[in-house]
């Protein structure tokens, strides 16, 4: 990819906002699961297997440019995420809150 757009990585704070982000949205909602449908505690925090995390709707892998657009991202349980094999949703980021 050398188009020149600006295109982050899924890293840094851009994904503790991200995150942020779907929680206070997922919140008032009271939005379950994206993935198994389960109601989500979203008082829970990271790394807690049953916290809330930040699911692409599109995958990053297939869509890279959707990776930063909100209307792609939903909230998904973190254990329902890392077992659907869509790690790179949760971004390597997320591990280093800054
Ligand atoms: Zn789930």
């Amino acid at each position: 990819m050398t188009a020149g757009v600006s295109n982050p990585a899924w890293s840094g704070r851009r994904v503790t906002e991200a995150l942020e982000f779907v929680k206070r949205l997922g919140r008032k909602l009271k939005q379950p699961c994206s993935l198994c449908g389960q109601p989500i505690n979203y008082d829970l925090e990271y790394p807690d297997p049953d916290s809330c995390s930040v699911q692409h709707v599109k995958p990053q892998s297939l869509f890279p440019l959707s990776r930063w657009d909100p209307n792609n991202w939903a909230p998904s349980h973190l254990q329902c995420n890392q077992s659907a094999g869509t790690a790179d949703s949760l971004g390597l980021g997320v591990t280093s809150f800054e």
